[in-house]
């Protein structure tokens, strides 16, 4: 059991995840370092949190799975006792594609993990922090994409879809849960720096891409992470519904 308010970040291991776990670490939230398979980089979060006075544990779990949710979901009841926030952030993309060059699995695999995982994370999450249900209230920020906008033609209209699915979402949830103490929050990042541009096979996506952006750069992890701050934070007390875009215009 903890007396400091705990945070499920899904996918904490790198990226913006991870920038999110420090950051609310700093702020006082006890954090829940959830990934899918880099163990090291999550327990190297989790470790940098506990050494420096935080507390955070590592929690493997892939969230397109229903035994990880299950699993993901007893060390959060068993370890801490309470959930008062989650930044619902684990995401993918793929290589790119036009729509008509999609598989079926291509499009399984996407929504489960994007789509149907986030939401099944926010169900369990409800569950924990709703006053329907006995809790005390809580903060989702749900982590969409400027693709949403952009619709991402000839890249992934699969991955834009699967997002435009988590824009709606937080406009539901938010006022589903709006007088049971959650407040519900989207962002949608830009072009950020991080690994998911090479893991879609397009490591030089962000140097490509910052001409066009009006900034004229990309964006760093810990700008996002700012933006996600703010969100769980009592400053936001009154911002449900919300979708802020993080994208230097783009
Ligand atoms: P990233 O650097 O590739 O990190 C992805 C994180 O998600 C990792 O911690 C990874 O865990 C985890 N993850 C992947 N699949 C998972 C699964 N099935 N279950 C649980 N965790 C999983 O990504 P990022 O750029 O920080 O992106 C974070 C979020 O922002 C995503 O939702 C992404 O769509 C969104 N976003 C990013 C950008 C951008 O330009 N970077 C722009 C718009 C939106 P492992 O370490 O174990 O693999």
């Amino acid at each position: 059991m903890t007396e400091r308010p705990v945070l499920l970040v899904t996918g904490g291991s790198r990226g913006i995840g991870a920038s999110v776990a420090l950051k609310a670490a700093e702020k006082g939230w006890a954090v829940v370092v959830n990934y899918a398979r880099d163990r090291d980089a999550a327990e190297a979060i989790a470790s940098v949190i506990n050494e420096t006075g935080g507390s955070a544990v590592a929690v493997q779990g892939d969230v397109s799975r229903e035994d990880d949710i299950a699993a993901i979901f007893s060390v959060i009841d068993t370890a801490f006792g309470r959930l008062d926030g989650l930044v619902n952030n684990a995401g993918i993309v793929d290589q790119p594609a036009r729509v008509d060059e999609m598989s079926r699995e291509r499009l399984e695999r996407m929504f489960a993990v994007n789509c149907i995982g986030a939401i099944r994370i926010a169900s369990e999450s409800v569950k924990r922090m709703s006053t329907r249900h006995g809790g005390n209230g809580g903060v989702i920020v749900n982590i969409s994409s400027m693709a949403t906008v952009i619709g991402s033609p000839n890249q992934y209209v699969d991955y834009a879809a699967s997002k435009g699915a988590i824009d709606t979402l937080t406009i539901g949830l938010a006022r589903e849960v709006a007088d049971e103490g959650i407040r519900v929050n989207a962002v949608r990042p830009g072009i950020i720096d991080t690994d998911i541009h090479a893991s879609g096979g397009l490591p030089d996506r962000v140097r490509d891409l910052a001409a066009s952006i009006p900034m004229k750069r990309a964006g760093e992890p810990d700008e996002v992470a700012d933006a996600i701050l703010y969100l769980l934070s009592p400053e936001a007390s009154y911002v449900t519904g919300a979708i802020l875009n993080v994208s230097g215009g783009r």
